[in-house]
């Protein structure tokens, strides 16, 4: 490992002052970090510890909930509020990694966690588009089981990693940024970019900008919402295809949908076709169907990854099917 300076910030101000020194890195629970400083795919020169900072997870006025950027994996996932009104985080988040890591992560580490493709890794004998701009992309012509079908580019074929972010995206999370230049909020379905031409930059955060919460709206009036990932191990895997979806019906109609993808683009995929396609909508497999086919229209297989179009149509498709109480 390269040697690096380590500081911990005593709060927001203080980390994004230290954060703008060249070099730096936040440094959240390190569960991901670390492990590419070991493979010196990162080398930091000072990391600024922010995991003093906000933990909280709060109420907010208008029935929604803040969660503080350092509040661990595990504690999201446990808390009262996330478990009754936002159950679909609580189950994204359990379905990722080990207890041990949610124990260690953070929530802005875990929307900020690297690609986990292997050539962006393998700093000794694989090129890598997003580990060193232009070097050229030894995974696509490599074994591309686990890679993108949406969103992709001939740059970059990695799929963004994170089970909470899906979660987010069809939660209509907002994240909020303290800056150099000030403070800021995003959705977070705008705080990953595609790759294009650029895979290396793969959020639209300027330099040294600091995630300090995640801000959640009020949860859907009726909504229900599921989480299901598919991976090829029980636990302790990365998803192959995973699927949000928060759903409202009345009457037999679709009133709101709102879905979201993981493992199948390089950022989390908000389903926004197949939101469209839906709401009004008769709530019956037959919609749900029509709706996935809508989303997936664009999808791209690459040599190993073709099954992963046919499954996120058949999660879709089941995921609405069980919140509509259908038969999928
Ligand atoms: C074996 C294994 C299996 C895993 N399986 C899964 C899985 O199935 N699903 C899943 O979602 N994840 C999985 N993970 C990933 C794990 O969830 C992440 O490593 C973790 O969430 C990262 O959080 P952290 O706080 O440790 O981040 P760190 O490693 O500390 O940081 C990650 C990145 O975020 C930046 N950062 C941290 N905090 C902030 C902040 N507040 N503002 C701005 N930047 C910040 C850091 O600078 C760094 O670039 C797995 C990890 C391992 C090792």
């Amino acid at each position: 490992m390269t040697p690096f300076d380590y500081a911990r910030a005593a709060d927001a101000a203080d980390a994004v002052r230290r954060g703008a020194a060249p070099g730096a890195a936040y440094l959240g629970g390190g569960t991901n970090l670390v492990d590419l400083m070991r493979e010196t795919v990162e080398r930091p020169a000072v990391l600024v510890d922010v995991t003093g900072l906000s933990r909280g997870i709060d109420a907010l006025p208008d029935g929604g909930l803040r969660i503080g950027a350092a509040a661990r994996n595990t504690a999201v996932a446990e808390h009262r509020l996330v478990r009754t009104h936002y159950p679909v985080l609580a189950r994204a988040i359990l379905s990722g990694a080990s207890a041990q890591i949610r124990t260690m992560a953070t929530v802005g580490g875990n929307l900020l966690q690297r690609p986990r493709c292997p050539c962006f890794y393998d700093t000794a004998g694989s090129r890598c588009n997003r580990r060193l701009p232009g070097q050229g992309c030894d995974a696509i012509d490599g074994f591309t089981r686990g890679h993108a079908i949406l969103g992709a580019s001939d740059a970059c074929v990695a799929v963004h990693p994170s089970d909470m972010a899906v979660a987010l995206a069809a939660l209509d999370a907002t994240v909020l940024l303290d800056g150099a230049a000030g403070s800021r909020s995003l959705p977070l379905t705008a705080l990953h970019r595609l790759p294009g031409d650029r895979p290396d930059i793969e959020t639209v955060l300027h330099p040294g900008e600091l995630i300090t919460a995640v801000e959640l709206p009020p949860p859907l009036p009726g909504g229900r919402s599921a989480y299901r990932k598919v991976r090829d191990r029980a636990s302790f895997a990365f998803a192959l295809v995973s699927v949000a979806a928060v759903l409202t019906v009345e009457a037999g109609q679709v009133r709101e949908v709102r879905l979201a993808l993981g493992g199948v683009a390089p950022r989390p995929w908000r389903a926004w076709r197949a939101e469209q396609a839906l709401r009004g909508q008769p709530a019956t497999a037959a919609a749900f169907r029509a709706a996935a086919d809508a989303e997936l229209a664009d999808a791209k297989a690459l040599k190993d990854n073709g099954f992963k179009i046919e499954l996120a149509r058949r999660m879709i498709v089941a995921a609405l099917a069980e919140l509509a109480g259908e038969a999928p």
